[in-house]
């Protein structure tokens, strides 16, 4: 008997990479759906024994109680980070929760380089002024990245790669993590406290996971505390970032240049071809209409490679749980 799978936030490419992984396996059916999990969406889970989500997925308490009254057995993240899957309410309900922890950290540390080269030289300001005839230089200028001070925060396999990236460039690293990664410190990258961290560096780049203790780390009070000018990129999750002080740090310089692959409310919109509709989030569009602040639709992980090795770990942390065997990529709260 197939085990049947529900697929929630669909998009082309899942159907192309999940459908691949799985086109030889008799006990995994998998449904598509396009619609996110929320709690209008959970009684469509009816029917299935898994639910496979992504990172717009909300399984908060109310939607686990009603996966489980639907009789979902198990969740198959295929993402890295669950910060929107209540672990508890899956332990009490015996529902089993895995993710992929590892897909590619060079997808992610690549995009966030490319959002610093792009903030610093305007490569997108440059291509639309020559095409229409306009040769001109001024308001292009730069800054050499080799020489300058990169902070980052959260220095796991993401981190990693990103600052071996930068410490090609020549920039010296500053890092704060709650563990050294001894790889690091033997290329050289110096754990600092936060403070010191946020007082020295002309770049930050944010690598750890949204938790209660990081959420709103880039805040009012951190702001103060960064060199005037400075350079924040977020590749992770956008709660790490209070948008409001943001803004407020943008409006005063004390920000120089904002990248952002993610937004804290994000959800429903990134990812969604919303070009014919009013957007209503006023935030969102402030941010746009800052010529110093570049983003991106949470597509730091869109490589075909990390796609492959998404759909790849997906299936193998399905198959584990339904030939009843344990599986490395399952979580606990
Ligand atoms: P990882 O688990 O390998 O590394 C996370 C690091 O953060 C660890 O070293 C951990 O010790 C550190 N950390 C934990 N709590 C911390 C704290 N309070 N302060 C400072 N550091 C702390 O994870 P990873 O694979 O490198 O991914 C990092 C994050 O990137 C994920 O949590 C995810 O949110 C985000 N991500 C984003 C995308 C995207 O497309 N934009 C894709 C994948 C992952």
């Amino acid at each position: 008997m197939a085990f049947r799978v529900g697929v929630f936030s669909t998009k082309k490419h899942d159907r192309e990479f999940l459908g691949q992984a799985t086109s030889s396996l008799t006990n995994l059916d998998l449904s598509y759906l396009e619609v996110r999990l929320t709690e209008e969406t959970a009684p469509l889970a009816r029917g299935f024994d898994a639910v496979c989500l992504f990172v717009h997925d909300l399984a908060n308490q109310a939607i686990v109680e009603t996966l489980a009254a639907e009789k979902i057995r198990y969740i198959a993240m295929r993402c890295a980070g669950f910060n929107n899957v209540d672990l508890n309410a899956c332990q009490t309900h015996g529902i089993k929760v895995s993710r992929v922890p590892a897909y590619s950290p060079y997808a992610v540390a690549e995009h966030a380089v490319g959002m610093i080269l792009e903030l610093n030289r305007k490569y997108f300001r440059a291509h639309t002024r020559i095409r229409e005839n306009n040769f001109s230089l001024d308001g292009l200028a730069g800054f050499d990245v080799h020489g300058k001070t990169v902070g980052v925060v959260g220095t796991g396999k993401i981190g990693e790669c990103f600052s071996r990236i930068m410490n090609g460039f020549g920039c010296e690293i500053l890092a704060y993590d709650i563990q050294e990664n001894p790889a690091l410190v033997e290329l050289g990258v110096a754990y600092v406290e936060l403070e010191t961290l946020l007082a020295q560096s002309d770049m930050i780049s944010l690598h750890c996971p949204l938790l209660p203790q990081t959420h709103h780390l880039i805040n009012e009070a951190t702001i103060q505390q960064m060199k005037p000018g400075v350079m924040i990129i977020n590749t992770s999750r956008g709660g790490l970032i209070s948008t409001p002080d943001v803004i407020q740090g943008i409006k005063s310089g004390q920000i120089g240049y904002l990248g952002l692959d993610v937004y804290e409310e994000e959800e429903g919109v990134f990812f969604e071809d919303l070009s014919d509709q009013i957007v209503t989030d006023d935030q969102l569009m402030r941010l746009n209409t800052f010529p110093n602040v570049l983003m991106t639709s949470h597509q730091a992980f869109f490589t075909r490679e990390a796609l492959l090795n998404i759909a790849r770990t997906t299936t193998e942390n399905l198959m584990c749980w339904a030939e009843g065997k344990s599986c490395p990529n399952e979580i606990s709260g």
